[in-house]
């Protein structure tokens, strides 16, 4: 249970874009989950390093969602707080042809995004629901190509809210639909830790 001090702490960090008590069966595609001690969606990197500095200072676990595609909360919900990336929608193309992709990013609007713009490359995801940081964590892909294939580096953030740091695609341990070895403890994208997600997608080929 989150104490009513943290609750406060909470409030003062993010404003409206913290809740209590949700049902996690609103954010899970399975409709399955009971309720979360708190959800929050922090707006900025600074607010997420905030909301993860205070998890850890008062030992209040965190578990982050992407879309919910891939994700079964059980009925006793989580005693925690749950962080939700989905306002994080910024999508650009480099100059260099390769994308950079907030980790909220959905399916649909990278899908539509490489459409527009004749981008090939990640045509093999299209159907694949989800957002950018789901897709990463859990290495999505069909038996011909996975995400691995196509992410150039990666952008986490330290579970304590710390740090940010940048991994090349050599550095990662992606494995069938997992993401694995980063740093002990340090972080991201397996269990229930946060990051920040940028993909880097590789040059058009057509
Ligand atoms: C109809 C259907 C078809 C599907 N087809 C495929 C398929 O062909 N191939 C395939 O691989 N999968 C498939 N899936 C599974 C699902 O689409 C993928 O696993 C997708 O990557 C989930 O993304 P999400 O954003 O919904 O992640 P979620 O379900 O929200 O989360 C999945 C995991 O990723 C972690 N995570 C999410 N965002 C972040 C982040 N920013 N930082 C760190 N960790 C994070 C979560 O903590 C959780 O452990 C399918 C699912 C459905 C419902």
């Amino acid at each position: 249970m989150i104490p009513d001090s943290v609750r406060g702490e909470l409030e003062q960090a993010l404003g409206d874009r913290v809740q209590f008590a949700v049902p996690l069966s609103r954010h899970t595609s399975l409709r399955v989950g009971g309720p979360a001690g708190a959800i929050a969606a922090p707006a900025d990197r600074d607010e997420l390093a905030r909301l993860l500095g205070l998890c850890s200072r008062h030992g209040i676990p965190h578990a982050v969602l992407g879309s919910g595609f891939n994700a079964i909360a059980p009925d006793s919900g989580f005693d925690g707080v749950v962080i939700r990336m989905n306002s994080w929608r910024r999508l650009e193309e480099e100059a260099d042809g390769r994308l950079r992709a907030e980790s909220g990013v959905s399916h649909a609007q990278i899908t539509n995004f490489c459409v527009e713009r004749g981008l090939s490359g990640l045509e093999f995801a299209c159907g694949i629901p989800g957002s950018v940081g789901g897709w990463i964590a859990m290495n999505a892909g069909i038996p011909e190509r996975e995400v691995k294939d196509a992410v150039l580096e990666v952008e986490v953030m330290e579970p304590n809210g710390t740090s940010q740091q940048h991994l090349r695609r050599d550095e990662l341990d992606f494995t069938y639909r997992a993401l694995r070895g980063i740093a002990d403890g340090a972080l991201v994208l397996t269990a229930p830790q946060s990051a920040l997600v940028w993909l880097g997608i590789q040059e058009p080929t057509g």
